[in-house]
């Protein structure tokens, strides 16, 4: 049995049902759960939060980690979204296992040391024997959450799609794999540490037949489907040309609606479309950053969440984002739905509640996200007696405005983050890996 107590935390963000805020309190985990809240608790190991706010874990629904190895490429900094993709696919078909590996291990530090304690990762490129356990060992000696999604891309150029014929895979292969790996490495149990989804890439990037089969066979397995979706106007334009319907229509039709699908990005949902995924339960990664990087807009958040949508944040990749901190993309989740609608539009607290409690809900996590007895014990203690926090009269507003960097995370009750450095895994070794390999993919 392993205890941790958190102590005299000065404001507890819990994101429970009643929305609490607990001032100078103790927080007992036990066994990777929360096991109680409240003053004066003793025993186990203790660790001193007095000047620090504690949430729950941040929670990540849209990312590639395989792009932590390709950020800020020149040729593709002031593209859109498809000229973007056409430059990197042919850095990226040089990537095998290695690449993959390091490059997960990489971007899951990053997102740890901003406070994310359960990510979700989309892997839709398989070149040179990569597999998704490339990235599933990275979460594993890192010690994430992780939901994985095996992604795919079937349709090359010489088929009238995006990426090189050498970035696609067979359908068939697809489908099998995504079998493997479900079988593999899906856990549907409550504390889950590994959650398989499958994924194709987009619409634009696989057939509707296989769209179709992903949903049938995510049915029959029981785990969750994920995808982009209306990310931009020409992802509009592609849709209404090539499928006659908006992507709303196009995920209806082909069973991409329900409470265990999840779409990045949605910028450019209308109307309808935000009332059907209201009426179905299909969830939103919402990732403000990337958004604003490719030019895509501002997706209409605050009529989403009034609509109640299910709505969780997400960095997306390093490729289209430059950053991988969960935090700063909460600030930024905040400041767009401001610039759209004004200043009454979304409130720190409301931004901090879509980084947490509402990014498990989206990915199904009903036993994560908050800070309440009985949940598992994924927790940041945020460390507000710094230069950036300076001043504040609200720790929990203040968050918004200061630390990008998390004191300790605790993951299922293991502190893989303790004084702002990463506990589990050689972090300085990774990254001079990393940058070998970058070194050599860009020769
Ligand atoms: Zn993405």
């Amino acid at each position: 049995m392993t205890e941790i107590v958190i102590k005299s935390a000065s404001l507890i963000l819990t994101m429970d049902d009643a929305a609490r805020e607990l001032v100078g309190v103790d927080i007992r985990v036990r066994d990777g759960v929360i096991a109680e809240i409240g003053a004066g608790l003793t025993g186990g190991e203790a660790i001193d939060a007095a000047g620090c706010l504690v949430t729950p874990g941040l929670v990540n629904t849209h990312h590639h980690l395989y792009q932590s190895l390709t950020r800020a490429v020149p040729q593709a900094q002031d593209a859109p979204l498809f000229g973007w993709l056409q430059t990197l696919y042919p850095i990226w078909a040089r990537f095998g296992p290695e690449e993959i590996h390091i490059s997960a291990l990489t971007g899951l530090a990053e997102l740890a040391l901003s406070g994310c304690t359960l990510t979700s990762d989309h892997l839709y490129l398989y070149p040179n024997g990569a597999r998704l356990d490339d990235t599933i060992a990275a979460a594993a000696e890192i010690g994430m959450r992780f939901h994985p999604t095996r992604g795919a891309m079937s349709i090359g150029e010489s088929d009238g799609g995006l990426p090189p014929d050498s970035l696609v895979e067979r359908e068939a292969h697809i489908l099998n794999d995504c079998i493997r790996v479900i079988d593999a490495f899906h856990d549907p149990a409550e504390g889950a540490m590994c959650r398989v989804g499958i994924a194709p890439c987009s619409p634009f990037s696989v057939s509707r037949d296989l769209m179709r089969d992903a949903a049938i066979l995510a049915r029959d397995k029981g785990v969750m489907l994920h995808t982009h979706l209306a990310e931009n106007d020409e992802d509009i334009a592609y849709s209404l040309e090539k499928f006659g319907c908006r992507p709303g229509q196009y995920a209806e039709d082909l069973g991409w609606t329900g409470d265990d699908v999840w779409h990045a990005h949605c910028v450019k949902l209308d109307r309808q479309e935000i009332d059907l995924f209201a009426k179905t339960r299909t969830g939103i990664a919402h990732c403000p950053c990337s958004n604003c990087r490719l030019g895509s807009g501002i997706a209409p958040i605050r009529a989403m969440r009034d609509a109640a949508v299910k709505i969780g944040l997400g960095v997306d990749g390093s490729a289209s984002n430059d950053s991988g901190n969960l935090v700063a993309e909460a600030r930024m989740a905040m400041l767009l739905q401001r610039v759209q609608s004004g200043a009454e539009a979304m409130s720190a607290r409301e931004a901090l509640w879509i980084a947490t409690r509402g990014g498990a809900e989206v990915l199904g996590r009903h036993d994560c996200g908050q800070i309440a007895t009985g949940k598992r014990a994924d927790i940041a203690i945020w460390d507000m007696s710094g230069v950036e926090a300076a001043g504040n009269l609200d720790m929990g507003a203040a968050l918004l405005a200061g630390p990008t960097r998390v004191r300790d995370l605790l993951v299922e009750g293991r502190r893989i983050v303790a004084d702002g450095q990463i506990t589990s895994i050689d972090l300085a070794g990774t990254l001079a890996r990393q940058r070998s390999l970058a070194a050599a993919l860009m020769a």
